[in-house]
């Protein structure tokens, strides 16, 4: 019997004998605060892209899947049974555009976790180079803190610092040259990683997902304004629409705002793969 050992904003995590279970819910997180509406099919999408782009880096590394399961059946095609790993600390993020907390932190200083960017980048610049932009694992309720890729050898140690970086920006290259050619810029995104029993460095979590990445059509893209991007923003823009001041609990949100968003992220699925949703 399967026992509930986490239960994150958007996923469940189980324990089932040796290995974990992750459940990827419809339930939607905006500003860090779960919406009391779902959308339908969200977890079953982003589910079957993450398996899909494990297969595709599956000759860069090793991954944490064993198959899916589909008992209980509302379980089916939202879960999956994985190896359970000794999760490195560090989330470990690769960009290749300026957004978010890196644009701020860039216009403060220059830098993004140590690392001297040219002048002159706006809000959705290409970077000159894909960069490695290693966080804290914040416990609930924290935010994640940037890390200095020197911060990241101190923690975890050289030999594992300088295969994170590889790793990630390896995986961030595959995912995003695939990506653009089906129209969409991965601007950035975060990979976790743990060690297997034996040793082995393997990726884990949810891969290459909107909820773990920015996601921007690249024939809308245009530096110097917030970019279009294919995921839960028009929830997201409609709550603040609303005057909602950020604090639980969230408000409900109508039905023609949760079917736009459904069908924006099984466009985002069937974009990237090619297959039908
Ligand atoms: P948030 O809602 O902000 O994402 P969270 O990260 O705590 O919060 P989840 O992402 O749902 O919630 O939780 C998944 C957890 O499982 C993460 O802590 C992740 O590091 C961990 N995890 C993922 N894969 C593995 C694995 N193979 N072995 C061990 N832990 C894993
Ligand atoms: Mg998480």
């Amino acid at each position: 019997m399967p026992t509930l050992v986490h239960s994150g904003k958007v996923r469940d995590v189980y324990r089932d004998g040796d290995d974990l279970i992750l459940v990827a819910s419809d339930r939607v997180s905006v500003y860090d605060v779960v919406l009391p509406t779902p959308v339908p099919d969200k977890g079953r999408v982003l589910t079957r892209l993450s398996l899909w782009w494990f297969d595709q880096l599956e000759d860069l590394v090793p991954n944490h899947i064993i198959g899916e399961v589909s008992d209980p059946p509302e379980w089916a095609g939202r879960a999956v049974r994985c190896r359970s790993l000794s999760m490195v600390p560090v989330e470990c993020v690769a960009r290749g555009y300026l957004s978010g907390s890196a644009r701020a932190e860039y216009d403060r200083s220059g830098s993004v976790c140590g690392i001297a960017l040219p002048p002159g980048l706006v809000e959705g610049s290409r970077l000159p180079t894909p960069i490695f932009t290693p966080t804290t694992k914040a416990p609930i309720g924290e935010h994640d803190e940037a890390l200095t890729y020197e911060q990241v050898v101190d923690q975890v140690g050289a030999d594992v610092a300088a295969r994170l970086r590889d790793l990630t920006l390896a995986i961030y290259e595959r995912g995003s040259d695939i990506a653009r050619d089906r129209g969409i810029i991965i601007a950035d995104t975060k990979l976790e990683f743990g060690f297997s029993r034996d040793g082995t460095l393997t990726l884990a979590d949810e891969v290459l997902t909107p909820d773990s990445s920015r996601f921007w059509p690249a024939d809308h893209w245009e530096p110097g304004r917030p970019q279009h991007p294919f995921d839960k923003q028009m929830v997201r823009d409609w709550a603040v629409g609303t005057g909602w001041n950020k604090q639980p609990p969230g408000p409900e949100v109508p039905g023609y705002v949760v079917s736009a968003t459904r069908a924006r992220y099984v466009e985002a699925y069937e974009r990237l793969t090619g297959l039908p949703f």
